[in-house]
């Protein structure tokens, strides 16, 4: 399946402040760049392996569907991961996306990295081994019996394809009708890459505000999964715990960008809401905050997964303006708005 990238989901898209780039630093043959801050695959220089699938925190990137494979994984009587059986590269899947396997999974899951040696894209090795033993703390604390295994038996000479860019996948799936399809969509990829065009966005999707498969899955797991009684101390790869310092102006910049509503903001817009669960790791409301005033905390309080609680990040007087009667937080009478309206008509009228 040819690498797909939803604009409307990439945080870079939904703002120039966004310093996400965990899909370009994944990618170990130079396929993915950014023209004009938006970011762009090269069709030819990627080999679908799908480590930048893999390290996307928002599912804007998909290289191969995690709902299908997990379907098909789990009706198979496979224990093993392997680029070479499953077509994308171990690093294709997340630590969060490791654990929901081992969870559904009745048998323990191999990971094989004996390849990873002789493969352009082990520099990786590293990142699936800690993404390995995340899932696998997550299992323990959920107490589920399953493990994943990294497994290092089978030589990158010994998987005779060679390497990925040369496999007979990628040769044979130039003569089908999907691989035709893919030729004609890399062409007009390469054009826009080439010439750094504006990428098509449909605008109404950049306000809308969901969760990936994977999250939804694993949300799901963990309700019905009972903790196992082991505590929890360190953070999550994939999701991170807030907190907003008394700098914060209520400028609603990470609420109304944030892709997946973990932050929001009460009606009357006077407390700024979060509910770990939903956070993806995202670093926009990080990245989109002038004055820095909200971060991330170093733990990550699991149980939250299942309760799913909303807690408050920061309180505001809340005031009605007297010019336009909506609700604002902050000093004085009148909203931020009206207030600089008020001072560009005095600077107008020289007053
Ligand atoms: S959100 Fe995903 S696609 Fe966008 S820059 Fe980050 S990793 Fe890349
Ligand atoms: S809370 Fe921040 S890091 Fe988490 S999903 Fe929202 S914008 Fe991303």
């Amino acid at each position: 399946m040819a690498i797909k990238l939803s604009f409307e989901s990439c945080v870079r898209t939904r703002s120039v402040s966004s310093e996400c780039a965990k899909c370009i630093d994944s990618c170990a043959y130079d396929a993915l760049s950014l023209v004009q801050n938006s970011v762009r695959i090269n069709l030819d220089g990627c080999v679908e392996c799908g480590a930048c699938d893999g390290a996307c925190p928002t599912g804007a990137i998909e290289s191969f569907s995690f709902e299908n494979f997990i379907d098909g994984f789990l009706s198979s009587s496979s224990t093993l991961l392997d680029c070479k059986k499953d077509a994308v590269c171990c690093a294709a899947f997340s630590a969060d996306e490791l654990f929901c396997l081992a969870a559904l999974s009745k048998k323990d899951i191999y990971v094989e990295l004996g390849y990873c040696d002789g493969c352009k894209s082990g520099a990786l090795k590293e990142t699936i081994e800690d993404r390995i033993k995340e899932a696998n703390a997550l299992c323990d604390y959920y107490g589920v019996n399953q493990k994943l295994f990294a497994k290092y038996t089978t030589t990158f000479e010994e998987g005779k394809e060679g390497s990925v860019e040369l496999s007979k996948r990628s040769l044979f799936g130039l003569f089908t009708k999907d691989g035709v399809k893919k030729s004609a969509e890399k062409l007009k990829s390469d054009e826009e890459f080439m010439s750094g065009k504006e990428a098509t966005i449909d605008y109404a999707l950049l306000k809308t505000k969901k969760l990936p498969f994977k999250r939804e899955l694993f949300l799901k797991i963990a309700e019905k999964l009972e903790p196992s009684g082991k505590e929890w101390s360190g953070g999550l790869s994939f999701a991170t715990d807030k907190y907003i310092d008394e700098t914060c102006d209520n400028c609603s910049l990470c609420y109304s960008l944030c892709p997946s509503e973990a932050l929001s903001v009460t009606q009357m817009k006077n407390a700024i809401l979060f509910s770990p669960h939903l956070c993806l790791r995202c670093a926009l409301c990080e990245d989109v905050c002038a004055k820095k005033s909200i971060s991330s905390l170093p733990t990550f309080e699991l149980s939250t997964f299942k309760t799913k609680n909303k807690k408050v990040l920061i309180k505001f007087k809340a005031r009605v303006c007297e010019s336009c009667g909506s609700v604002f937080s902050g000093e004085g009478s009148e909203c931020p708005r009206c207030s600089a309206e008020s001072e560009d008509a005095r600077e107008l009228l020289g007053l």
